[in-house]
């Protein structure tokens, strides 16, 4: 994403009861935190916003966290939020490679990545959100069974993420080569805003569903 340092951004997070400036203090503790016992669910790299306050909004029995790491794009999905005053969305200006310091084992129910960065370099491959590192990562702090769902118009970083997926320690349970035309993936399919300018060139978009393999303790 573009950037475009906005003035004021860091502090108005800072003032804001929806983003969590501390978030290490509430690892094992996100359900205390929403104040209701309800699946906790993540979209890493959140962008604006546009969908997990859709999603927050259609599905008030889940608890989300948006987490982004510029706090100028964050500031415009805190914005929304302030405006919507949902009851069951919080966002962390915090960088995925730390998420291990904020989430405990089995925490956290699902996982949403849209149209992650990626990072075109083989040498940068690590840094793309559905690498095997960043699944393994996950890993540590989804349920047993868990799952992750990943979209993206760019069928590179697809196809490097569909290989990702065994050396990770996932299986794959769904996928998608053209989601806005698959009558079963498709149905109730909530746009990003990078979804929405994609597809509107007439770029395919490509999902996948991915599950923890439930492992024996
Ligand atoms: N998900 C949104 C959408 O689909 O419209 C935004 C997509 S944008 C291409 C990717 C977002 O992921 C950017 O806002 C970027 O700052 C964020 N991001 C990339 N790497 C990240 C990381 N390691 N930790 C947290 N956020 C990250």
């Amino acid at each position: 994403m573009r950037l475009r340092n906005i003035p004021g951004a860091k502090e108005h997070l800072a003032a804001s009861p929806c983003v969590i400036g501390n978030p290490e203090e509430w690892k094992g503790k996100w359900s205390e935190r929403f104040g209701s016992p309800n699946p906790v669910r993540l979209e890493i790299g959140t962008g604006k916003g546009r969908f997990l306050l859709q999603l927050a909004q259609e599905n008030p029995d889940v608890n989300y966290i948006g987490i982004e790491k510029y706090s100028s794009v964050l500031l415009r999905a805190v914005q929304k939020q302030e405006e919507a005053e949902l009851p069951n969305i919080l966002f962390l200006r915090y960088e995925a490679e730390l998420l291990g310091n904020v989430f405990a084992p089995g925490e956290i129910d699902r996982i949403y990545l849209n149209f992650s960065d990626p990072w075109p370099k083989k040498s940068q491959a690590g840094r793309r959100l559905p690498c095997k590192e960043f699944l393994r990562l996950y890993d540590r702090f989804l349920r047993p069974g868990g799952v992750i769902e990943f979209k993206t118009d760019n069928r590179g970083l697809f196809d490097f993420a569909l290989g990702e997926i065994g050396p990770g320690g996932f299986q794959l349970e769904a996928l998608s080569f053209d989601l806005h035309h698959d009558k079963v993936l498709g149905k109730g399919n909530i746009m990003t805003e990078y979804e929405e300018r994609f597809s509107a060139k007439g770029n395919p978009i490509c999902k996948y569903i991915i599950s923890r393999k439930v492992r024996e303790s």
